[in-house]
């Protein structure tokens, strides 16, 4: 049988770097061996920079990709949402296209799953006939418990289309129905979703402004200004007088793997706090970083040393193209050490790989150069954030 032969700069395995040491792969991309340069005979293929298992994006909005450059920088996320909200009409051809390209964008650039939200089944087509994992986030919208019925139907119906569009794919994919956000979702909402997402992969929005918390903290905030677009006057929540995250996790008690995505204003106490009470609950916690979306969008960072402090299982994402100039997970990965230069590259480059994997639940293949596995082959240069697919 014919083999491929790789030696880059570096090779990390999806936990370590194993330095002067050549990668074995199959034809189809099947992990062989990792052998050190002097053992691995000829006809290798020499690369400049890092080379590693296929990257993980555990959060995109991939039917968003046609607002590309729609809202400028540093708005701040109040003024964000309510431009995103009141940009519809868009071309039904140039939503697919958009979708098509940013599909070919992050297969190029060596991600190989995703955990992707969407409110629509608009990514359907593109995802039928793509080689990427899609963990799909049907997002569920409902700011009331008066539509909650309605609404929770609506996004069902959306689930199916999805699932029936990628049934025929012979790579894996799932479909779960998810909360948007603390300040979208109403009690009924929450128990329904709840109620319809026994032991799966699930994800919410969770403390991406100072707002949020005011809203559960004392019902108003600028939040007010979105829920006024759809007519509503005054929060719809209850008033707990706790921080968000710990008013709305509670909600949940059927064994999920929950995403909390972005945690720009999550403190101390609230990672304390969510920690233990999911551990109490069986309820397992993924903390998703977009740190380019938090910089586009508020030019913020999200207290990575603190959740890595509290030894919080960390993956990243990439965001939409509604808020990041990229969809990248190289540029993520540039942009956390170049915020965070004390971090370990190893644990980052985890975060991108295995970890994002396991949070997957998609690591009997993927993440880690393990024999037998077909996990991708990706080079990274971290100083230009370029990477590409090689397998
Ligand atoms: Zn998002």
């Amino acid at each position: 049988m014919a083999f491929s032969k790789f030696k880059a700069s570096r090779l990390f395995d999806g936990t370590q770097f194993i330095d002067n040491s050549v990668l074995i792969t199959k034809q189809d991309g099947t992990i062989e061996a990792i052998v050190a340069t002097e053992e691995a005979g000829e006809e290798i293929e020499w690369l400049d920079g890092i080379l590693m298992p296929g990257l993980i994006n555990c959060h995109c909005h991939l039917e968003l990709s046609h607002l590309k450059e729609v809202t400028p920088p540093h708005t701040g996320l109040i003024e964000f949402l309510c431009s995103v909200v009141t940009k519809r009409g868009f071309d039904p051809a140039i939503v697919q296209t958009c979708i098509a390209a940013a599909e070919k964008e992050m297969w190029e650039n060596g991600i190989v799953a995703v955990g992707d939200i969407g409110n629509t089944a608009d990514t359907a087509a593109t995802k039928a006939n793509s080689k990427i994992y899609w963990q799909n986030f049907v997002e569920v919208l409902s700011f009331t418990d008066q539509t909650a019925s309605e609404q929770f139907t609506h996004y069902q119906k959306q689930q199916a289309l999805l699932q029936k569009a990628l049934e025929q794919r012979s790579t894996p994919s799932r479909t779960t129905l998810v909360p948007h956000a603390p300040y979208s979702i109403s009690p009924k909402t929450f128990e329904l979703i709840n109620q319809h997402t026994a032991g799966q992969i699930i994800s919410i929005h969770n403390q991406e402004h100072a707002a949020e918390n005011e809203l559960y903290q004392t019902g108003g905030g600028d939040y007010l200004r979105l829920f006024k677009i759809f007519g509503i006057d005054s929060s719809p929540f209850p008033i707990t007088g706790l921080n968000s995250i710990q008013s709305v996790l509670p909600y949940f008690n059927q064994g999920q793997t929950i995403f909390l995505v972005h945690n720009t204003c999550m403190t101390d106490p609230d990672i304390s706090w969510a920690n233990k009470w999911a551990a109490q609950h069986h309820i397992r916690l993924v903390y998703c970083l977009c740190i380019n979306a938090n910089l586009y969008i508020e030019n913020k960072v999200p207290p990575i040393e603190l959740l890595h402090a509290h030894q919080c299982e960390i993956v990243l994402g990439t965001d939409s193209y509604s808020s990041n100039w990229q969809l990248s997970i190289a540029k993520e990965i540039q942009s956390v050490c170049q915020h965070f230069p004390n971090l370990p590259l190893e644990k980052v480059l985890q975060w991108a790989t295995s970890a994002g994997a396991r949070a997957l639940q998609w690591d009997d293949q993927l993440g880690s150069f393990t024999k037998g596995k077909q996990p991708g082959v990706t080079l990274l240069n971290i100083e230009s954030g370029l990477s590409k697919r090689i397998v």
